[in-house]
Formats: C-alpha cells, structure tokens, sequence
C-alpha cells in the first residue's frame, strides 16, 4: 500500500471565508500516483472546517447567513468561552460545519457525485492554519 501525506498551508486576510481546495488535492492525488483507494482532508484547527458542497457563491452566502443564526460573532461577551479570545462563535462553526471529509479514489481521480467540491471553512482567520492531507491506496 502506498501513502502521501500533505499538508495545505492558508493565511486568510478575514475573519470568516470558504475556498475552494478540490484542485489542491487533486494535485496531491496525481503526485501520490495512487488510483485505488481513500483521500483523507481534515482541517488541523479547532476554528476551522473541510466541508463537501456545491461551489455557487448564493449557497457560500447561505452558509454564511446561517451560521450566523446559529453561532453569531457578536457580542463577543456571550460565550463563556470568550476569556482571554474572543472565537468562542468559530468553535461552534467548526463543529456544525465538520472537521474532515474522505472521498474514494477511482482510477486515479476523487470519486465525486455530482457537483461536489472540498472546501476549507476558515472561521477565525488572520493567521497561519493548516489542513492535512493523507491519501493511501495502490
Ligand atoms: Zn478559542
């Protein structure tokens, strides 16, 4: 069995963004020369998310909209979490948005269904973070 382990470095200039990483992993898919197997990609922060959806920049509105219902930023003074840092909002993001993904790799390409896409949910960006790839297969 062969293995390929990447990690995928970001440094988002806002607090909150969706992007886009389907044609990073599938660069590290080709240069794994891997064709039968599993793609693991999971966000290495505890304020950030990998996430599968449709990539239609209404939905990223959506969730953005959404999330905010559910987990608002402001007022910072509402989480208890909110001591010493003020991302006690991108935690709860975090955890409705998800951690990791793994797709199935079929004759060297990611086994998609229709209109699939991986993408990095940064919540609480404005520094260096990361997302790990690990791909194993033959
Ligand atoms: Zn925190």
């Amino acid at each position: 069995m062969k293995s390929h382990r990447k990690e995928l470095w970001f440094d988002i200039p806002e607090r909150r963004m969706l992007i886009n990483i389907t044609p990073a992993v599938q660069e590290e898919l080709e240069k794994s020369g891997i064709k039968e197997g599993l793609c693991l990609v999971n966000a290495m922060h505890i304020t950030a998310s990998v996430f599968i959806n449709d990539d239609e920049s209404g939905l990223h509105q959506d969730f953005e909209d959404w999330l905010e219902k559910l987990a608002p930023e402001k007022p910072h003074s509402q989480y208890r979490h909110n001591t010493y840092e003020d991302n006690g909002d991108a935690h709860l993001k975090r955890t409705i948005m998800g951690r990791e993904v793994v797709v199935a790799i079929t004759d060297g390409k990611l086994d998609f269904g229709p209109w699939e896409q991986i993408f990095y949910g940064e919540f609480d960006g404005k520094r260096r973070k990361r997302v790990l790839l690990k791909i194993i297969g033959e």
